[in-house]
This record gives C-alpha cells, structure tokens and sequence, in this order.
C-alpha cells in the first residue's frame, strides 16, 4: 500500500516554521510523505500564523479554495494548525465544515494521532458516499479540534527531518508574557514555557551530531529566556554559554529579543562568544516615547538607544536589526518624524516594516484606527527607503572586503549561489562546485545592492582567503547612521 501524502504551507514567523518542521518529523515518524505539490497530497495542512492581516486573509482564501476540491475529494483532510486555530476555533468549527483538524500550538505532540483519525473518519464517509454535510452523523465524532494536548517542544525531535542540513532553528521558550497592545501572540500562544538547558543542550548536539553547524535560537522574547524557571538560574547568557561548548557547532545566533531583557550578562555572552553571530534582532516598533508608551512596550527611546549603546561598546561589530510598525492608533507627523530619526540615528543594517493593521482580540484593536490607509502606506514607503539607503551605505562599506560565508543553495538569480555572513548579510556568488551547501567559504565584496551584496568566491591559495574582515565589518555598521 502505498504512504500516504501530506502538504503542509507554512506562514508567518520563524517558530512556526520550526513547528511545521515538528510536525512534519511526527507525520514522517508515522509513515506519512511529503508530496510533491498540493495537489497530489490527500493531508493538506496549514499552519497559520494572527499577527497580521495579510497572513490570515492568504488562509482563508486558501481554505475557499480546498472547499471545492474536496467536494469531489470527500476523503481529503484539511488540517488548520497553529495561531488561527486557536483564534478562530469557534468560526472554523461553525462554519467551514471542510476542515477536519483545528489543532493549536500547544497540541501538535499528538499531531500525528489526530492525523490519522481525521484520515480513517473521512474514508468511512467516502465509504457511506455521504454528502459533507451529514458526516458528522455518518463519521460518529465532530471535528477533530485540540487546543490543548502536548506541545510540540514535548516531541523528542527527529534532527534527521529538517530543510537545511548544516543550519537549524531551536525553539527554547513559547508564549510570551509581555503587554504589547497590538500583539495577539500572548493570547494565541500563552504563557512564557521555557525548557531546560540540559534538554536544549541535548537536542542542540544531537543536530550538530547529524551535520548542523549553525543553530538559530527561537523564542518570542527570546532574552527573556528562563524566568519561568524559578531557582534554576536559567538565562540566555548561561544557555549561550553552554551551548558554545559543542565542539561542531560554528554559528549560534538568537531571535527575537526584546530590549527590556538586554542585559549586562547577556551583553558580556554576546562579546565573549565568538560563535554568537554578529546581529541582534532588536525591535523598536517606534522612534516615539508617545506611541511606545500607547503601545505598552514598557521602554523609551532614550532607553532603548542606552541598551545599544552598552552592546556596541562591548561588542562593536554587532549589526542590529528591527521591526517597525507604521500608523499606529494616534500616531501623529511629528511621532513618525521621529521614528525616521530614530532609524537614522541608530543605522539599523536591515528593518522590517508593517503598516498597522487591528487584530480582534487586542487592546489596540479597540482604538480608533485613525491613520487613513493612504497615510500608512505613505509612511510605510518613507521608512522604507529611509532604511534602504542606510543598509546600502553599510554594503557599499564592504565592497572590497572578503567576508565569510555559509553557503545556503542556489540563489534566484540563474547561475549562482547565496549564503548568509556572520552579520546574517545576504551573499551573491557565481555557482561553482567548489562551494557546496553547507560550507563556508571566503566571498570578495564586488557589488553593494540595498538588500545583498554579490562578490566573488576566493581560492585556498588566495591571501586574503583565510580570515573574515572583523575589522572591515565594525567599519561597514558605523555607515550611513546619522
Ligand atoms: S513581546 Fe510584544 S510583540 Fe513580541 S510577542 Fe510578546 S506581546 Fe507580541
């Protein structure tokens, strides 16, 4: 008999990417493959992802259109997963009786079990010939909906199922248990949950052990790591350090922080630690103390702007990073003027940028969303380019310099390869078997371009071949800050 196929889509953050890695590591565990497309899979799962509108508007036009095929696939099962099926639980129940799975974050240990239950009931109703809407009756049980079960940090991971052999993420911590208004994660994901460091230890080795030699470590507020842990002394800068011990290990980066937990031990680890990638996912979401205090984010400017500065003194080659959001309820000329300052100010190497947009269930979704549609976009574009001309200044810093580089695959441009620098810098370089995916290897800066840089790759007899231009990159961040 043949195995049956899944398809799971994946939107939004970096740890639901990491759970769908989970998921698809328990369906695997069970027999199931992964299908070449959609269209050839009898499981068609979704993991979803609340915290902006455009996402959730992908899933819903997406699950109209697994509507129709399933009115002449009965057997097929249309799972949704992760932050909407916690969210809109009762809506997906009541109203699209296509879905067979609701299953939240906090359940996808048993992603495996509640797969095939959905798969056994919708044969018995292909079976019966039975129109979808009878299949309750004809099926003896409802739809397959689980918020709470295990978590899928309670499944003792699979390392061999992942997308990148030499590169992983690592979930440390779920939930989060901070205020911010506009944020639907704490009511989607809980409570802050963090594991223990002798459990990450052991599934960190385990990865380099099959071949990974850069880990990503995941987490809301991944700086608050450990706080639930009470009496065990648990901290990122403890589980850096030890996880720096792994002899395999090249590249240990951490996303995303918050600037209230950027600490004098964390900031010592980060200058210590020369295998702690040289970025730091800071985000301010604004450059104006009115709009972070309505925004609860619990800092100031001027506070964020000192805990940089303390980084910066104690590690220089740090890059930073950030999220902004644009057209917040209240958000005035003057609040946005100061955000553009703000980016200019710091020099962030790269920003993301979203215009607000309400989610239901939040504080801020219950102020009056007064900045017109044309104004967000307006701004959206202005801090765009604000942020597009500071990280090419920085690139064009780097024309010139060789800088090292873990080779990811090939990149969209025909012909070459991409990979990541230590400073999470995208790298183009004419393809060549002489740079295998997951190797690292010294790239010559040719070309600055606002998101990447293109260079060329060195041989190992080439001089400046042997080291990353530490030196070169602590000049590059200096550029282009006001
Ligand atoms: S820190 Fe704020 S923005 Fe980030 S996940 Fe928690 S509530 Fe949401």
């Amino acid at each position: 008999m043949t195995a049956p196929r899944y398809h799971l889509t994946s939107y939004g953050c970096q740890m639901n990417k990491l759970d769908s890695e989970l998921v698809e590591s328990k369906l695997r565990q069970r027999g199931y493959q992964a299908a070449a497309s959609e269209a050839e899979a009898s499981v068609v799962l979704v993991n979803t992802c609340s915290v902006r509108q455009h996402a959730e508007d992908r899933v819903w036009s997406k699950l109209g259109r697994l509507r129709l095929r399933k009115r002449s696939e009965p057997g097929l099962v249309v799972g949704v997963l992760g932050c909407m099926a916690q969210e809109h639980k009762r809506y997906l129940l009541s109203r699209m009786p296509h879905v067979d799975l609701v299953v939240g974050p906090s359940a996808f240990g048993d992603i495996d079990v509640t797969v095939d239950r959905a798969r056994e009931r919708n044969a018995r109703i292909a079976a019966a010939r039975e129109p979808a809407r009878t299949r309750h009756e004809v099926a003896g049980a409802g739809v397959l909906a689980v918020d709470r079960g295990q978590s899928g940090d309670t499944i003792r991971r699979d390392v061999r199922v992942r997308p990148h052999r030499s590169q992983a993420f690592l979930s440390v911590m779920r939930g989060c248990n901070m205020p911010c208004t506009y944020c639907i994660v704490p009511t989607t994901r809980g409570d802050e949950v963090s594991r223990e460091i002798a459990d990450l230890v052991d599934e960190a080795q385990r990865l380099c052990d099959d071949g990974v030699t850069e880990i990503t470590l995941l987490g809301q507020t991944v700086n608050a790591y450990g706080r639930d842990l009470t009496g065990r002394n648990a901290t990122l800068a403890r589980l850096l350090r030890a996880l720096h011990e792994i002899p395999s290990l090249r590249r240990l980066a951490f996303i995303t922080s918050h600037p209230n937990f950027l600490g004098p031990d964390l900031v010592a680890a980060m200058a210590e630690l020369p295998k702690v990638a040289r970025y730091l996912h800071l985000p301010a979401q604004s450059g104006s103390n009115a709009v972070l205090k309505q925004m609860r984010r619990g800092y100031t400017v001027e506070r964020y702007l000192t805990r940089v500065e303390q980084l910066l003194a104690a590690a220089p080659d740090y890059e930073l990073h950030s999220d902004f959001i644009v057209g917040y309820p209240g958000e005035t000329a003057a609040d946005f003027a100061a955000t553009v300052a703000f980016v200019q100010r710091v020099g962030f190497a790269q920003s993301y940028v979203f215009k607000y947009s309400p989610r239901p269930g939040t504080r801020a979704a219950e102020l009056p969303d007064d900045v017109p549609d044309a104004e967000k976009e307006r701004r959206n574009q202005v801090l765009l380019a604000t942020q597009a001309a500071i990280s090419l200044t920085q690139n064009r810093a780097l024309v010139g310099r060789t800088v090292e580089v873990l080779v990811e695959g090939a990149s969209k441009v025909a012909g070459r390869l991409s990979g990541r620098t230590v400073h999470h810098r995208l790298v183009h370089f004419a393809a060549t078997d002489a740079a295998p995916v997951g190797s690292y290897v010294p790239v010559r800066v040719t070309e600055a371009l606002q998101h990447c840089v293109v260079g060329e790759l060195l041989g190992p007899n080439d001089a400046e071949a042997s080291a990353y231009d530490a030196a070169a990159a602590t000049q590059a961040i200096g550029q282009g800050r006001a």
